[in-house]
């Protein structure tokens, strides 16, 4: 079967055409601008040429439109006709505690999604926009979402509620959700593998270092524990984001700034983590091209990152007793050689020891540790598409 995999934000759309019967990509593409002057779409068939089709469209319909043509055109498509597309996976941000696994999508799923936009204000929106549209122009095909908090619905109450008023958690179902579950989800899956182990008898900590940045504790198999929060603003350091705070520096700034709620929130969102630290970049290839040549802002973002993630590996440590595997993936966590050397640097005491020899690794599944009694280091390329279209496959040929 071949399955498509929408990935839809607020004016983008990424997608992925898969033919399941070796999982490969038979193409993919990111459509950008939409809605706003200048949209395109950045199209890719495998053996062919990419091609850029510069055209207006002023929602997703449209955009999904001119997709499902690229992917039927003649000259730099992959189908002959719609009607080969067996089914659409869709990632959904938030399911709330109603979706601990992915589902098919009905009109009362659709409408449980909708009953989580006020968890999700700016990520559900667009999910859902992406969901309607493929409902309108693929009428017949199966939809399932996969949503990112779904993973992490196996983490415990003493590890899920904030210590705040119980009436806040009944009321609005203020508590940890956790996000980026289907890349943490894959990367566990494939570290089992490659360390030829039952999954079920593993502690691994799985750290997704990208823009945005999360580290999860998986026992057995599930997520016991997340650094995201009600929010993906909560834990680590990220390119723009915060992560922890002392909540009463919101309040404090709000007085001394003068600032409104949708200032802090957007100053926390948009213009902390470590660019708010450098005031250079939100981007590591930079931060580190900067501190290289001296800049100490840019080295004090660099450390910042890398001890909140080194505290989480500790404090996951502590949860689970032993950390049998470490993964790192994401943008940075696949591609930075320095910034997993800095993580790992001092955790001797706890079984980590990164082998900085095969540590030289970007970008590909690699095994950093020679010490087989010591924690295994694993990089792992995240592929939530993928992991997207198997849980879409296995919903719809059941
Ligand atoms: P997201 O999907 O959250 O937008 P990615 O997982 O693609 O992010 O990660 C993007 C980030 O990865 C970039 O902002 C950059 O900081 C980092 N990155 C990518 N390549 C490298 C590299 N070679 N060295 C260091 N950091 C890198």
């Amino acid at each position: 079967m071949k399955i498509l995999v929408i990935n839809c934000g607020s004016s983008s759309l990424k997608y992925q055409l898969l033919n399941m019967e070796n999982e490969e990509v038979l193409a993919k593409g990111l459509v950008e601008r939409i809605g706003i002057e200048g949209s395109r779409v950045k199209h890719k068939a495998v053996g062919k040429e990419e091609v850029i089709i510069e055209e207006a469209m002023e929602d997703h319909r449209r955009a999904l439109e001119l997709v499902l043509n690229a992917l039927v055109d003649p000259e730099h498509g992959v189908i002959e006709s719609m009607d080969e597309i067996g089914a659409v996976g869709h990632r959904v941000v938030h399911g709330g505690e109603k979706f601990s696994s992915s589902t098919i999508i009905d009109d009362e799923v659709l409408k449980a999604i909708y009953d989580c936009i006020e968890l999700a204000p700016l990520h559900n929106p667009p999910n859902i926009m992406g969901i309607e549209a493929c409902r309108q122009l693929m009428p017949n095909t199966p939809m399932v979402a996969v949503f990112d908090t779904a993973f992490h619905q196996t983490i415990p109450p003493a590890n899920y509620m904030y210590p705040l008023p119980y009436e806040l958690y009944e009321k609005y179902g203020i508590r940890k959700y956790g996000f980026h579950g289907t890349s943490h989800k894959y990367v566990a899956l494939r570290a089992a593998e490659m360390v030829h182990r039952p999954i079920e008898t593993l502690n691994i900590v799985t750290c997704h270092l990208g823009n945005g940045a999360s580290v999860c504790a998986i026992q057995g198999g599930k997520s016991i524990e997340t650094s995201m929060g009600f929010t993906p603003l909560e834990g680590l350091a990220m390119g723009t984001r915060s992560g922890d705070v002392d909540p009463a520096v919101i309040p404090f700034i709000m007085e001394k700034e003068n600032m409104s709620f949708e200032e802090v929130n957007e100053m926390l969102n948009k213009k902390s983590g470590v660019l708010g630290l450098s005031g250079i970049s939100s981007d590591f290839r930079d931060l580190e091209e900067a501190a290289a040549k001296g800049n100490k802002r840019a080295q004090l973002a660099i450390d910042v990152f890398c001890n909140r993630v080194k505290k989480y590996i500790g404090a996951y440590a502590a949860l689970m007793c032993h950390i049998d595997v470490l993964v790192f993936t994401a943008g940075i966590g696949e591609n930075s050689i320095s910034i997993r050397e800095k993580i790992c640097e001092g955790l001797d005491c706890i079984s980590i020891r990164l082998d900085k020899e095969l540590n030289k690794v970007r970008g590909k599944e690699a095994i950093l540790t020679k010490d087989l009694t010591s924690t295994q280091i694993l990089v792992i390329p995240t592929n939530e598409e993928l992991m997207i279209a198997r849980d879409t496959l296995e919903l719809v040929s059941k």
